[in-house]
């Protein structure tokens, strides 16, 4: 954690009103107070500089220098208001984390004076120290540095006594730094794609925005067990530990009620957020035990974003104050479920409709099959990207694993929408279509139900499922920042939905009526998208088989999901879009294997000190144990009956000393390994090498090492158990 986080760490836990000292207010009396919103700024700017605000939110617009004075002087009045000193830009480096850089708003002014100033020019834009944030190649650390710049389409908020202003992160020759330019890009992109096609249905849509309402899994953890693990502390998962005697089996977590100690937890860091403007609505348990989920109200996406960004930071910093830590790995303890981060996504216009919403007639569902068909496609042309997408080191461990979707992407549609993509698919003629067939057709389109959302069914083991008004993405790591899978989702929708576009206005032009020309076309995108459809068991063994067959990609680790960044196709669809250059693509894609890479060098070290200096001299430990109480037993009983007495002993010695060597041994060659892959210069290579010869090791190591758990004497264990972590309440 860099020291700025553990600032905002230590004010936030400093920050007045205390939670437990709030007066009872309700919600909606304090809902944003911390952040600076436009009806905020609508109270303190002129009304010309609110215009020009408003229209940067609403339409991206640029804020000229006049203006920008005006809002920063409005935007520090009201952060000292809340009792702010300083100031930070708040922006999302490709560590995947957020950083910060605090300035203070005061001036010297001469001996003994100063005044608080913050103009226009710290507002827009600011330069971090950025040599240490990885950027691929892109600038080398000895040149110009990068600079951050405000994006007014976020609030501003006070958290503890900083005002944090949400901005983009860019080198001085102008490639993005961070993963928010990209995404505010493809945001614009699938917008302005999407307004376009609206046009076909209906003239007053002039805007289209994304929107995402993500659900946040988490475990929580006892603090005092955790800082007892060092893997935990370092790595966020336990690299060893035998299964506890009761696992998720029962399902009693999922339907039992939540923890006194949790709801507590939960309660204050509502609280938090609340005053962050995050709308956070459900809280529930999750079916591991001490795993649990918290969900917003859907937002727009950029926004939407920031705010996962800040609760995953608001929920440590509140964890420690009620003595929980949270983990937010995706799979902290093998052989129970992981923790995901589900996506929600949908298309919302100007005038209030969500695309992906069936209508109440026929022709506001052909729109909605529009963008429903054209999604489809979009994630069948593009599934290797939406996998790239939320490849990581730690979502590796989840994808594919117990109970988490697998890493072969595919949609689930439901079974009525199967059925009328089928009927489309049979039904729309070649040829002039006579006008019997198109009033089938019209009845059948009319026939999707508004209400699907009531009964859709539900597939759980779909990486990407339509659930009645929205698509849900579910490979989504727990940890990632959304805004990768977001950036590829609009970007390939954007794509498809211009594609789309052309072809209907080619046949339009050619004499076709337009209804007819969109039904043809969605007809061709039916058939050409039908085998990235599955509505069967995705967990199964039988679906990986089918998958292969259908000739889906299985990209099981993340060195080979990220191969399809360097593919000339990818460069094109991205470059094309302006949403990254190949220079900023390169530069993504050495940034991830190096994120790889160092992930797995610390897994591999953590696994091998823990292995040698705590659970190898404990095994000798208890051996020790067991030999003196052999021995007393042959000095006692004389050396035949002893050894007869001491049977169960003789072979626990063996056994232990058996598991200590191969755990030795395997740890020794772990390390031999690492040494290899670590002196290897080409990045990619390197990943490979760590995925295919050092991770592979972990299992083996671990299944000796858990051997031993449960051999030894439960006094001299060293780590707190599975057991004891998942089951304190
Ligand atoms: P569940 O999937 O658990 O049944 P909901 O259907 O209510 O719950 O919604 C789950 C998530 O989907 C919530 O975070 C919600 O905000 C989000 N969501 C609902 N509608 C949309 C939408 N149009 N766009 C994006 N997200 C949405
Ligand atoms: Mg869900």
């Amino acid at each position: 954690m860099s020291t700025s986080r553990a600032k905002a760490f230590e004010e936030v836990l400093d920050r007045e009103p205390k939670f437990m000292e709030e007066p009872k207010r309700r919600v909606s009396e304090y809902f944003g107070e911390f952040t600076f919103h436009l009806d905020k700024m609508r109270e303190c700017l002129t009304e010309e500089a609110y215009k020009v605000v408003k229209s940067a939110v609403e339409h991206g617009t640029p804020v000229d220098r006049t203006h920008a004075d005006q809002i920063a002087t409005a935007m520090k009045d009201w952060a000292i208001s809340q009792g702010a000193t300083h100031y930070t830009h708040w922006f999302q480096p490709l560590t995947g984390s957020t950083a910060e850089k605090h300035d203070g708003f005061f001036k010297p002014i001469g001996p003994g004076k100063a005044i608080e100033r913050f103009e226009g020019d710290l507002l827009v834009q600011q330069e971090p120290d950025a040599s240490s944030f990885p950027h691929g190649g892109i600038r080398n650390t000895f040149e110009a540095r990068g600079y951050t710049a405000w994006d007014p389409t976020s609030p501003a908020f006070v958290i503890g006594k900083t005002l944090c202003i949400p901005t983009v992160f860019i080198s001085y020759t102008g490639e993005a730094l961070d993963y928010k330019m990209p995404l505010l890009k493809a945001l614009q992109a699938v917008g302005n794609a999407a307004k376009d096609v609206c046009q076909y249905f209906d003239k007053n849509v002039t805007n289209v925005k994304p929107t995402l309402g993500w659900e946040q899994e988490y475990f929580l953890i006892d603090s005092a067990l955790f800082n007892a693990r060092p893997d935990l502390v370092l790595t966020g998962r336990a690299v060893f530990g035998h299964a506890p005697a009761k696992g998720q089996q029962l399902d009693d977590h999922y339907f039992g009620s939540i923890p006194e100690r949790a709801t507590a937890f939960m309660k204050e860091f509502e609280y938090e957020s609340h005053l962050l403007g995050i709308p956070v609505t459900t809280r529930h348990n999750e079916v591991a035990p001490n795993q649990f989920e918290c969900a917003p109200m859907f937002e727009e996406v950029n926004v939407a974003n920031d705010h996962n960004l800040l609760l995953m930071d608001v929920m440590e910093k509140v964890a420690r104050k009620h003595n929980f830590r949270v983990l937010l790995h995706e799979k902290p303890f093998a052989g129970i479920n992981g923790s995901g981060k589900h996506n929600n996504w949908s298309l919302g216009t100007n005038t209030g409709v969500n695309l992906l919403q069936p209508g109440k007639n026929p022709k506001s569902n052909m729109q909605f099959l529009t963008f429903f068909i054209n999604t489809i496609k979009a994630i069948h042309d593009n599934a290797d990207l939406l996998r790239a997408s939320i490849a990581s080191a730690s979502n590796d461990h989840r994808l594919g694993a117990n109970e988490a979707p697998p890493a072969i992407i595919s949609v689930f549609i439901g079974t009525q929408l199967t059925k009328m993509l089928d009927d489309l698919e049979k039904n729309i003629k070649a040829g002039k279509m006579t006008p019997e067939d198109k009033t089938e057709l019209k009845l059948s389109i009319g026939k999707i139900p508004e209400l699907l959302l009531d009964n859709t069914d539900r597939n759980r083991t779909s990486p990407f499922a339509f659930t009645g008004n929205k698509f849900e993405f579910r490979a989504v790591g727990s940890s990632a920042n959304c805004a990768q899978a977001m950036t590829v989702l609009n970007t390939i929708v954007a794509n498809q939905l211009i594609e789309f576009k052309k072809h209907v206005d080619t046949q339009i032009a050619q004499g076709e009526k337009k209804d007819e020309a969109i039904l043809r076309e969605l007809q061709v995108l039916i058939k050409e998208s039908k085998k990235i459809r599955f509505e069967g068991n995705g967990y199964s063994e039988e679906w990986v088989k089918e998958a292969a067959k259908r000739g889906l990609s299985n990209l099981k680790d993340t060195p080979r999901a990220l191969d399809v960044w360097t593919q000339k196709a990818t460069k094109k669809l991205f470059n094309g879009l302006d949403i990254l250059n190949e220079v900023e693509i390169e530069a993504r894609h050495e940034i991830e294997l190096e994120n790889y890479i160092l992930k797995l060098q610390i897994e591999g070290r953590v696994i091998g000190d823990l292995a040698v200096n705590h659970i190898i001299p404990a095994a000798i430990e208890y051996q020790n144990v067991l030999l003196e109480n052999v021995e007393g037993l042959i000095s006692v009983l004389g050396e035949k009956e002893g050894r007869k007495a001491a049977t169960m002993q003789i072979n626990n010695i063996k056994a232990i000393s058996r598991h200590v060597n191969e755990l030795n041994d395997l740890v020794k060659q772990m390390i031999e390994e690492r040494k290899k892959a670590r002196d290897m210069e080409n990045t990619r290579d390197k990943a490979y090498a760590y995925c295919d010869n050092v991770k592979t090791m972990f299992d083996d190591i671990r299944y000796h090492a858990d051997k031993l758990e449960i051999m030894v004497d439960d006094d001299m264990w060293p780590l707190p158990k599975l057991r004891e972590l998942l089951f304190t309440k």
